[in-house]
């Protein structure tokens, strides 16, 4: 499947740009470990025109300003995108799968939830208008109330390159929706696809500096994008690490974050399962898009009365899995995104071994591939709450396995974790799902499945895996400043 790699450069005001140091990065295909083009590396200077773009962009003079715009032309400009989306799905998906090593079918049906994703936007930058001057009753006759919704302001949007357009779409369909300009960073592993979305606002005539994507390394454009004076807020998705470094910059200035970080979810299995849906549920739980999502079920809490026979065909359907190039039909599991991500989870498995936790299946490169950074899905028993493995983020395809006896002993191993994004749980017992919905402390969970994803849901972390909502109206709410007016109505004197 040959296909031209767009030469692409900065995208601000509108316009094509060189990085002002005309820096640039290599893109390395992960299936083949070779290079296939080059994405620009922005650096401070660069940040500062793209700031500077969006700026004007918020407050134009003539009442063309983006904020003040009624949400119902925003809306115009995003369903657009969504149509443009569509329209370029297969080139968008190609280059997406290229990029991450996501298998294609995956990276299209991304491209269905990006486009859907800035629909339901444009619904919501209509309904706004609506929203405007809502009435607060007061106690008091002599006065009246209202309340405005307005954009924040400019926003740094910097992501990561799990879901590369996907987790753009997030933050930058309801940040043009709420009336904010944005600059968008995505992360350096895999920029084309942001960069095609900023092509894609060429098109379709998106006022300059309403959106400008500025490619580079996180230091080196990150950074200066997070703690940008001029930045009225920053919303991140990425490890923990990072998400740390956000808050302290954005601190010094009392900047708005919303952080969508790492995670170590849980999926608990019950006795009472259909055992082989269970199974299905936690293969794709922990193996969906290569291992790669910060809401993995990776820990799995297995009743003991079912865990032969459970791990029995966990492990057989395990080895099923198709490994291969991510274009090739059939892949169900392509290579992690890069070199660096590729030994981290080497040495995760290494040092699980020589704790002493069982690899049950897995562990490595799968023998018909010699290239390319493929790890086979990974199943380890033996494991100690203790364990690195156990408790910190691997970001690939690698599932721990415990037992449990009670109810109460695994909700107390699922909480035992500083992360709290997601959780699952597979039991027939209605009221047991509920109970146990309310005791994991984390932001999204699942019964009976784990991992879908809507975009009318709020989406979020507690604990170490963040704060703040994406998605659905709160996904909104992220961008918006709610100011109150109150006004004096009396011919009394006060
Ligand atoms: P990362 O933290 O390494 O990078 C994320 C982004 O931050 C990239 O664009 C990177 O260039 C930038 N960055 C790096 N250093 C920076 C700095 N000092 N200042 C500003 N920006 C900087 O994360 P990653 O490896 O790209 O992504 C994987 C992580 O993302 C995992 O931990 C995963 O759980 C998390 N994630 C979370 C969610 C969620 O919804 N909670 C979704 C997807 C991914």
């Amino acid at each position: 499947m040959a296909m031209a790699i767009p030469h692409r450069q900065l995208f601000i005001d509108g316009e094509w740009s060189e990085p002002l140091r005309g820096k640039r990065l290599p893109i390395i295909n992960p299936a083949t470990e070779e290079s296939i083009g080059d994405i620009p590396a922005a650096t401070v200077e660069d940040v500062e025109l793209a700031v500077a773009a969006a700026r004007r962009a918020l407050t134009r003079s003539k009442g063309t300003d983006w904020a003040r715009a009624p949400g119902a032309v925003r809306a115009k400009y995003l369903r657009a995108i969504a149509a443009k989306i569509i329209e370029k799905k297969s080139e968008l998906a190609l280059l997406e799968s290229l990029d991450c090593g996501k298998p294609l079918d995956e990276a299209a049906w991304d491209m269905d939830d990006v486009a859907g994703c800035f629909e339901f936007y444009a619904d919501l930058a209509e309904a706004l208008d609506a929203k405007q001057r809502a009435p607060v009753s007061l106690p008091m006759q002599t006065f009246k109330c209202y309340i405005l919704r307005e954009p924040i302001g400019v926003v740094g949007l910097i992501t990561p390159w799990n879901y590369p357009l996907l987790m753009a779409a997030w933050k930058v369909a309801p940040a043009l929706a709420a009336g904010c300009t944005a600059v968008l960073k995505p992360s350096e592993l895999s920029s084309m696809t942001c960069l095609e979305l900023a092509q894609v606002c060429k098109e379709v005539a998106l006022p300059p500096g309403v959106l400008n994507v500025v490619t580079g390394l996180g230091p080196e454009a990150g950074a200066p994008l997070a703690s940008h004076p001029h930045v009225d807020k920053v919303a991140f998705t990425g490890s923990t690490e990072t998400g740390k470094k956000i808050m302290t910059s954005a601190a010094q200035m009392v900047k708005p974050v919303s952080l969508e970080l790492g995670g170590k979810s849980p999926i608990i299995v019950f006795e009472d399962v259909e055992v082989e849906k269970a199974v299905e549920w936690t293969l794709f739980g922990c193996f969906w898009t290569n291992g790669q999502i910060c809401s993995a079920t990776s820990r799995l809490l297995l009743h003991e009365s079912i865990a032969e026979e459970f791990l029995g065909k966990l492990v057989t359907w395990a080895k099923n899995i198709k490994v291969s190039d991510p274009l090739e039909e059939g892949c169900r599991l392509g290579p992690v995104v890069s070199e660096g991500q590729y030994e981290k989870i080497k040495k995760f498995i290494s040092t699980a071994k020589g704790e002493g936790a069982t690899i049950l299946c897995g562990g490595g490169r799968p023998q018909h591939l010699e290239k390319g950074y493929f790890v086979e899905p990974t199943i380890i028993t033996n494991v100690e709450t203790s364990m690195q493995i156990w408790r910190e983020e691997i970001f690939g395809p690698v599932l721990c396995v415990k037992t449990f006896r009670t109810e109460e002993e695994a909700i107390e191993l699922a909480n035992d974790t500083h992360y709290g994004l997601a959780g699952a749980v597979i039991s027939k017992d209605t009221e047991r799902c509920q109970r146990i919905s309310e005791m994991i402390q984390a932001g999204v969970i699942w019964v009976n499945c784990s991992q879908p994803c809507f975009c009318q849901a709020p989406w979020g972390g507690t604990k170490r895996s963040g704060f703040g909502r994406e998605l659905g109206e709160w996904g909104l709410d992220n961008y918006l400043s709610v100011k109150q007016v109150t006004e004096y109505i009396s011919d009394d004197p006060w």
